[in-house]
């Protein structure tokens, strides 16, 4: 089945495509649709709905820039407020009209003889456009583990990112699996609920008191009268999370003093020296993503939570046996596991050129020209594509540069009267080789941890390595002389 097609398709409606969206209409491009696989806009915003879920870069910087919003309830806004405040935004900008929702992209394929896309969709509809911008990001498809004996489980599992709100917690036993960024947020609140709870902790985070605050009427009163201390706000927080670059991607050795955060809030927080060493992780900081939490600590040392570092041998009908034979009988087991990153991108159906897929592309592993746009697929963009994540300030910074990219490509296409962009391989290669040399010498690499951010082979495909306003000047307006324009 195939309908009238716009000249652009965006996929997803999280802070990518909408913010793609809400440019292109600023730039007189309204010619696009956003298909978004789920009933609501929101992306990760809209999944995550676990207790607790809030953000942990501040509100006031995680968000958009030419959106700022006065009315942060909090330093650190709750998941609700966020969506509200992007539900809000599609509205100012008349982004909804173009909104399609239970639209779940299946293939991409490009047409070089139409110098079009077809992109299927899982319900049979193919549109054709003539540019695809991917805002799928990362954390979107979860990551469940490989538990022995798991199918044999009579209670109740779930994911926190697809949290089972119908099944009430209150007086039940419960396993956690994960001690990430998503844990350290649900566990406060659910150990407050639950009879007992046993977090299996494969290897501690690094946490740092959250500067979490409500941000009191009179200050709100302020930025919503002065747009300008509201900016400048924001650009306090930019650049303090700017700063911790420096540790991350030039010396480890620098971040030496954020170490010592972390270990003067394990001992302000727990009393007990066991409990201590077991929360201690024995890596550098900042090698796995800094958490920020003020009651997860104090979560612990509840007498009816249990933190267990000997991993699940087995799991039974009405229980979890560990690998030094301790049984412990739970109703439901929650898993906190996280997301299967590089998958996310690397597994999905696209046919570039000449029948080339994405996976032989990647072969080697992901990569992309400033992190957006590959040889081979033309008029393709990534927002938050490889390389592209961060470990110190917010990815909707990251997003808004992407964004001014593909802009500038679209531009390039009208300017020349070209129907196809694509970046040089020589190009991408140069971009990529700099980029790597600098990830080999980071944290991630030498850090001495394991962590979603490296791929199989141990390289980072998921970070940027420097600071976030070098990607700025690299991307926001794309060099014609790294493209090739068909006509
Ligand atoms: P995550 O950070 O990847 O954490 C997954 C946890 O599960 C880790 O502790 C991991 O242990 C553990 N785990 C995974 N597989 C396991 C297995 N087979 N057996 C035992 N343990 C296992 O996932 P997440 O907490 O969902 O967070 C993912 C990302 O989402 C974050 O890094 C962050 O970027 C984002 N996030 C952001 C916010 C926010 O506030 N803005 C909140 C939540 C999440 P290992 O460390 O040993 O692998």
């Amino acid at each position: 089945m195939s309908e009238r097609s716009p000249a652009i398709v965006i996929i997803g409606s999280g802070f990518a495509g909408l913010g793609m969206a809400v440019q292109l209409k600023k730039s007189g491009f309204n010619d696009f649709v956003i298909l978004e696989k789920s009933r609501a806009l929101g992306g990760t915003w809209h999944d995550n709905t676990y207790p607790g879920c809030a953000c942990d870069v501040p509100s006031h910087m995680y968000s958009f820039s030419f959106e700022l919003n006065p009315g942060w309830s909090r330093m650190f806004a709750p998941q609700p407020e966020i969506q509200a405040y992007m539900e809000r935004t599609a509205d100012k900008y008349g982004v909804r009209d173009h909104l399609r929702f239970d639209s779940h992209v299946e293939a991409m394929e490009y047409d070089d003889a139409a110098k079009r896309w077809d992109v299927t969709l899982t319900d049979g509809t193919v549109l054709r456009p003539r540019a695809v911008v991917s805002g799928i990001g990362a954390l979107h498809i979860p990551s469940y583990p490989d538990l022995p004996g798991i199918e044999r489980f009579q209670g109740t599992t779930f994911h926190s990112a697809e949290w089972n709100h119908d099944y009430d917690l209150t007086g039940k036993r419960v396993a956690v699996i994960g001690t990430g960024a998503s844990a350290i947020q649900f566990v406060p609140q659910i150990a407050k609920q639950v009879d007992n709870l046993v977090l299996f902790q494969r290897t501690p985070p690094w946490i740092q008191p959250k500067p979490d605050r409500a941000i009191p009427a009179p200050v709100r009163k302020v930025f919503e009268k002065v747009p300008a201390a509201t900016r400048a706000f924001r650009n306090g927080i930019y650049w303090a999370l700017e700063a911790r670059a420096v540790g991350f991607t030039i010396d480890p050795r620098l971040s030496a003093p954020q170490e010592k955060l972390a270990r003067w809030h394990i001992k302000r927080q727990i009393a007990d020296p066991e409990l201590r060493a077991k929360v201690t992780p024995d890596y550098t900081v900042g090698c796995k993503r800094v958490l920020l939490s003020n009651d997860y600590y104090p979560a612990l040392t509840r007498p009816n939570v249990t933190v267990e570092t000997a991993g699940v041998a087995e799991v039974r009908e009405h229980s979890i046996v560990t690998a030094d034979g301790t049984e412990y009988e739970v109703d439901a087991i929650v898993y906190g596991t996280g997301f299967k990153v590089t998958d996310a991108l690397g597994e999905q159906r696209i046919v570039g050129r000449d029948g080339r897929k994405i996976q032989e592309q990647w072969a080697d592993g992901i990569e992309a020209y400033r992190g957006t746009t590959l040889p081979g697929f033309p008029n393709l963009f990534f927002l938050l594509g490889p390389n592209t994540g961060l470990g110190h300030n917010s990815v909707v910074f990251m997003i808004e540069s992407q964004i001014q990219h593909v802009l500038s490509c679209l531009r390039l296409l009208q300017e020349r009267e070209a129907v196809a962009v694509e970046p040089k391989p020589e190009a991408l290669r140069a971009f990529n080789d700099r980029m790597h040399k600098r990830l080999r010498r980071s944290v991630w690499s030498e850090g001495g941890c394991q962590s979603w951010y490296l791929d199989e082979n141990g390289v980072n495909r998921t970070l940027w390595p420097g600071h976030t306003f070098e990607f700025w000047a690299s991307t926001r307006k794309a060099k014609a002389e790294d493209y090739t324009f068909t006509y």
